[in-house]
């Protein structure tokens, strides 16, 4: 048995799959990788051998909500025999991460022999966040969200053909949510990583699609899982930009679950509103170090924008709603309103007092911000100046 998984044997029955299912293996004219098309375009899906994102010159076929895409992934999978499990916590603490990044690390326990492993397919919604993302992203930034979701398949100790079966099973509900396979460009590649517990084998294709990354299916072998070597299906797929590909908007964040509320507000504002409002409900606080400093800078870029100095209830309740969904967790909608209003307050008093050049008391950092203008005013800074300062601050409140 062990033999029969090696980087060769599996290279050529990937093969065998693809061209069976009429891909023809393909070099890049820009990059010079191999890569499986069904179609005979010259270059691969990568974004600069697009020259960007050339999908969005497609015309949509399917204007699907985000919430819409969740529901058809759910009922097509779970309809094949698929079991949903429930995500990590946003805050997973582990060794490798301290965020969860990716659907697998919902079966980290079983991997590292913790918890029995199931062998049935499954299925998860993983709520996601990068700590880059939070240092990189503008608000020009279009194309990712600080917050997203990772739709996995997941299978522990699969036959490699019970892996090309979730590959299918994945094509077929692709196309049901309205791609055609033929837009994707698939690109094979193998990797030795490591999770902590000795190195092992992936192979992996990258799901392309003119110019924007899908998702990757990966076959890990020769890993050990609870004690043992094993194998391992692993196919995530983004859920945003899963959307983003059939809806086809200039930016990401117009498919976000926030409906008419993208016409009306900046989308980078919802964005973040977004993302703490996962922390919040993920029950981390704001700090100055480690997991929790994360929520501080969330807040203090929403405030640094000119966002304002707080969330309305009509926003959190549309992020409450949507990760309610994707994490089965039951939120105190005015707790999380109050946990983020109250770090966008003190944020904003922070920015205010430098700019005022006062030395911020705790006292001070802790006021509503609208009693802090009181204070300022009794203590003696006019009205007018106070005023120039909050125009110059950008406040749209
Ligand atoms: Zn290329």
């Amino acid at each position: 048995m062990e033999t029969e998984n090696n980087p060769e044997t599996l290279s050529n029955r990937l093969n065998a799959y693809l061209t069976g299912n009429k891909w023809t293996k393909l070099r890049c004219g820009r990059c010079d990788v191999q890569y499986y098309s069904k179609t005979d375009e010259r270059f691969c899906g990568d974004f600069s051998c697009q020259g960007g994102y050339s999908f969005l010159q497609h015309k949509p076929k399917k204007n699907r909500t985000i919430s819409e895409v969740t529901n058809d992934l759910e009922k097509h999978f779970c309809s094949n025999g698929y079991s949903k499990i429930s995500p990590r916590d946003l805050v997973v603490h582990d060794s490798t991460t301290i965020f969860a990044t990716a659907g697998v690390q919902c079966v980290e326990r079983m991997i590292k022999g913790e918890e029995p492993s199931r062998i049935d397919s499954l299925l998860v919604f993983q709520p996601s966040f990068r700590t880059q993302t939070l240092d990189t992203l503008s608000a020009e930034t279009r194309d990712s969200c600080y917050a997203f979701v990772n739709v996995a398949t997941i299978h522990l100790h699969p036959t490699f053909d019970e892996h090309l079966k979730h590959l299918d099973d994945w094509m077929s509900s692709l196309s049901r949510l309205g791609y055609y396979v033929g837009d994707f460009s698939l690109v094979p590649y193998s990797k030795t990583p490591d999770w902590g517990s000795g190195p092992f084998q992936k192979q992996g294709i990258l799901f392309l699609f003119h110019g924007l990354e899908l998702g990757v299916a990966n076959f890990c072998y020769d890993i050990t899982l609870g004690g043992v070597k094993g194998t391992l299906s692993d196919i995530g797929f983004g859920l945003e930009r899963l959307t983003w590909g059939l809806g086809k908007r200039d930016d990401i964040h117009d498919h976000l679950e926030v409906g008419e509320y993208s016409l009306i507000a900046p989308m980078q504002r919802y964005d973040l509103t977004r993302l703490m409002t996962l922390m919040s409900m993920s029950e981390l606080k704001p700090g100055n170090r480690g997991p929790e400093y994360r929520f501080r800078q969330a807040a203090k870029i929403f405030v640094d924008n000119g966002f304002g100095y707080s969330v309305s209830e009509k926003e959190v309740r549309i992020a409450t709603d949507f990760w309610e969904k994707i994490t089965g967790k039951n939120p105190s909608l005015g707790g999380i309103i109050c946990e983020i209003n109250a770090e966008l307050g003190r944020s904003f008093n922070l920015l205010l007092l430098r700019t005022l050049k006062i030395e911020p008391s705790s006292e001070m950092q802790k006021l509503h911000p609208e009693e802090l203008f009181r204070l300022l005013i009794q203590r003696g800074v006019s009205h007018r100046k106070l005023k120039e300062v909050l125009g110059g601050l950008h406040v749209r409140v």
